[in-house]
């Protein structure tokens, strides 16, 4: 057995449901401290409970090229259906089979080894490597990344390239790096009517009829036309509310959540102005809460995405594709303090399935991948 393999099993074996860490974050900085790292625990409390944190850094000088992820896992679901226990890792067909094997605990072996690696060949590393890994990216993520991010923020340190390991490949191990991620932005809009009897209509202000037209129009309108890296911003309206069941009765609200997804060719700040505007014009009486997920990032092809691509294609045989799609993840936060930001691991095609695997052939490779980009960006 590797090491990267036997490291990937130590920490698929932690029972590591979010944002409980189960031990795993200890279990890594055991493997760094005797490489020189000085390991930081930021741990935080918040409204999903203690979240454990983990920030090792090799180094003082700059560049600071961090390794970024997670050890918490997604609950296993209906364990009887499961082939063999999720948290007893288990080699079956060529695969490494439990929760945490594809998202994202083989990335986190495959990272620590790498470093491993490169110091036991005395590698020169010139500049700093450093692991940013947190228990809460599965769950609400406010306790995770985003707090070490701002205490390093805090303290003025600033990071140059972050690999975050999650599984982007699609088809094969390699084939596509996320290099940038849309922004989310979500509304929940209160209507305000009259309610009444429906024979009575001069005596109600149905919220169902105001709002229609609103949403038609914010249904067809054409937020932006995307650019070189994102698709154009998409509105989607996720859920109505209004009624109370019984056919003769105007309801008195009426409740619509909405969400944007939107590229780095708008604002959050200049979505909710247009949407003000839109309300204004139909002078509807209401509510608007907003929630920003997340800012939209990019990393444009430069070192850090050359760096990946020239080992992917060396270790892999493949050139990978760069790619802003799908939902938010941690880059989000570490793009605030670091100019580079990308994301690749291994094969997506189980994660947060029944069974997930990793197949055992792509395990080495990712070692060796992580540990070709390290070398060529501190070198
Ligand atoms: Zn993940």
């Amino acid at each position: 057995m590797t090491d990267t393999l036997a490291f990937a099993k130590a920490l698929i074996a932690r029972r590591s449901i979010t944002t409980d860490d189960a031990g795993c974050l200890d279990l890594i900085a055991a493997r760094l401290a005797p490489l020189g790292f000085v390991c930081e625990r930021l741990d935080s409390s918040g409204p999903t409970g203690h979240v454990c944190n983990l920030w090792a850094r090799l180094g003082s000088a700059k560049p600071v090229v961090v390794f970024a992820g997670h050890t918490d896992v997604v609950p296993p679901g209906p364990l009887e259906k499961w082939a063999s226990d999720p948290f007893v890792p288990t080699e079956r067909d060529g695969k490494l089979f439990g929760r945490g094997a594809a998202d994202m605990k083989t990335s986190v072996a495959a990272a620590v080894i790498a470093v491993e690696r490169l110091l036991a060949a005395n590698t020169v590393l010139n500049g700093s490597v450093a692991f940013l890994l947190t228990s809460d990216e599965e769950g609400d993520a406010t306790d995770g990344t985003v707090k070490v991010v701002e205490a390093l923020k805090a303290r003025g340190e600033s990071l140059d390239c972050c690999i975050v390991g999650e599984p982007t490949s699609v088809n094969w191990q390699g084939d596509m790096i996320k290099n940038g991620r849309r922004g989310s932005l979500s509304g929940t809009l209160t209507v305000r009517g009259v309610q009444g009897h429906v024979a009575y209509p001069e005596k109600v202000r149905n919220p169902i009829h105001l709002v229609a037209p609103v949403l038609a129009e914010l249904a067809a309108t054409r937020w932006d036309e995307g650019n070189a890296f994102f698709p154009p911003t998409s509105f989607q309206i996720s859920n109505i509310h209004a009624g109370t069941g019984a056919t003769n009765v105007v309801p008195g609200t009426l409740e619509v959540l909405f969400n944007f997804r939107f590229s780095t060719a708008s604002t959050a700040d200049g979505l909710k102005q247009r949407v003000y505007d839109i309300l204004a014009r139909h002078g509807l009486d209401y509510d608007l809460a907003w929630l920003l997920g997340g800012r939209p990032f990019i990393t444009p092809p430069g070192r850090l995405v050359a760096a990946l691509t020239e080992a992917i294609r060396a270790e892999a045989g493949v050139t990978p594709e760069l790619s802003t799609s799908g939902g938010t993840s941690d880059g989000r936060f570490i793009a605030a303090i670091c100019s580079e930001v990308v994301e690749f691991g291994p094969v997506n095609a189980t994660i947060h399935k029944l069974d997930e695997f990793v197949a055992l052939a792509d395990i080495e490779p990712l070692a060796c991948i992580y540990a070709a980009t390290f070398k060529k960006l501190l070198s």
